[in-house]
This record gives structure tokens, sequence and C-alpha cells, in this order.
């Protein structure tokens, strides 16, 4: 029986917790190596009275497991990295990280390795520790955008999925983005199912009226801004000024096409306006 079983060590998110019987928890993980993961943590819950384990909720850790054949995989040994001390008072950035595990939570399979996500979360939830409130908010933004791209949902921002027309305004190279005549108002329909937007000439054409949305250029222009990860994190984050009905109508956006991918809405960043049309 011994050789069927084997250790691995890899590094971890927590993302959810749950207790089970006396003394233990259910603890699923976001990995570097192994994507999500289940773990069972034998008596590991801690006595009311100490502040934090590194078990809590979205903890960066080096876990040791066993795999095993018949039953759920048994953690052994987690040594914390980082517990996000500074996050865990501060309520609007706390909503915000809650967000970032909850989307690796819902959109993420068991046991699908991806690194570049797993190291995506981390430096966000990183950045989010240190940034200032306006400054999270794009983050968070950036995080989906690029997330979105990683689990390979990423849309084409840049030409007709029909007839392969191409959109000058949603030129990726442009520093910011508001809704100026630089971009144009125009708004084009975009399919959640094709992952494309549609031209005008294509949309009479083109048969999707449950997965897709109107949307204006500029949000396609910041969906392929944001996803390109040497700009957004880099130190001139702050110089990405978008306007508030931007901001508003990516949010939407991104909202609506989780819906579509997961079947739930999640549970949006405090102070990001939910959709509700
Ligand atoms: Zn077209």
């Amino acid at each position: 029986m011994e050789n069927e079983m084997s250790f691995r060590k890899t590094q971890a998110i927590t993302i959810n917790q749950k207790d089970y019987r006396e003394s233990s928890q259910i603890l699923t993980f976001y990995t570097q190596d192994f994507g999500k993961i289940i773990l069972l943590a034998r008596g590991i819950k801690r006595p009311k009275h100490r502040s934090l384990s590194p078990a809590d909720l979205f903890s960066y850790s080096e876990i040791i497991f066993l795999e095993r054949l018949q039953s759920i995989n048994l953690l052994t040994e987690i040594t914390i990295k980082d517990n996000f001390l500074s996050l865990r008072s501060d309520l609007s950035k706390l909503t915000q990280i809650f967000y970032i595990i909850e989307f690796l939570n819902e959109l993420t399979d068991f046991n699908e390795p991806n690194q570049p996500l797993f190291n995506l979360a981390l430096e966000t939830i990183r950045l989010i520790s240190r940034a200032s409130i306006p400054l999270a908010e794009i983050y968070i933004f950036s995080f989906e955008a690029q997330a979105l791209k990683e689990l390979g949902f990423m849309p084409n921002t840049f030409a007709c999925g029909v007839c392969a027309k191409s959109f000058p305004q949603a030129d990726h190279q442009a520093r910011w983005v508001r809704p100026t005549k630089e971009v144009g108002n125009e708004r084009i329909k975009f399919s959640f199912r094709d992952g494309y937007i549609i031209c005008r000439s294509c949309d009479p054409t083109h048969q999707d009226e449950l997965g897709s949305i109107e949307v204006s250029p500029g949000v396609m222009k910041l969906m392929s801004l944001l996803s390109r990860s040497d700009r957004v994190f880099s130190p001139n984050i702050d110089r990405l000024k978008i306007s508030k009905t931007m901001r508003s109508e990516l949010r939407n956006f991104i909202n609506k096409y989780i819906i579509y991918i997961t079947g739930n809405e999640l549970n949006s960043p405090s102070g990001i306006v939910k959709c509700n049309d």
C-alpha cells in the first residue's frame, strides 16, 4: 500500500476552508504545480482565541501533501510565507481579495495546473495589499482580463469574428482610454459564445441572442490593454486613466462574461458597480 502513496510539495494560495468533524478542515488551495486541489487537514482547527493560522483564506504558503488513491489527499505540512496581515484589517481591500479567491474557485477546474494564473493571482494580492483603493480597482480589472486570457476566454477585440474586418479603434497601443471621438461611441456587438466582436454588416446574420452584449469600442480596447501584463503590472499603471463611465461599463461587461462562463454571478468587489440590468 505504501508505494501507492506519494508526497507532493508546492506553493499554494488558500482559497476555501471548511470545518470537518471535531478538529479537522477541508481546504481548497490554488497551487503553482497542480492547479486547484482539495486537501484534508487533520487536527489543525485552531482554538478560537488564536489570531491566525496558516490555513486562513488567501494566505500564501508552501505545502506538502500526501497523494492517496482511495481517499482525499492529506495535507501533511504547511509553511506560511505571507498571510498579508495588513490586508486583514482593511475591509474594502479584503472584499477585493475575496473576489480574487472566489474567481479562482469558480473559474478553474480541479487538477489543471496553470502557473501563469497562479503567479498572476499571487502578484495581484501582493499589489493590492500595498495599493491605494482606486489603483486596487485597476489591479482587479487587470487580474480579470489576464486571468480570462490564461483560461482561454480572452475575447478577440480587434476584428469582426465573421468577416475579419479589423477595428482600428481597438488599437491596443493606446496609452489610456475614455469614450471620446478617439475610439468612437458607436456600440458593437460582442458574442460571449464565440468570444469575438461582430461588425454592423455581419450583425443581422449572426444568430446569438442569448450570449451576446452591446459594448462600446472603448471597453474592447480596455480589455485588450489590460490583458497585457507587461504594461499593466508596471510602475506606470497609475497613468492608466479610466473614466467612471468606462469603469462601470467594463465591470458590467466582465460580470456578464463571467455569468456566461460559470452560470453564477460572483460577489463583486465593493465599490464596483454590479451589473443590474
Ligand atoms: Zn463582419
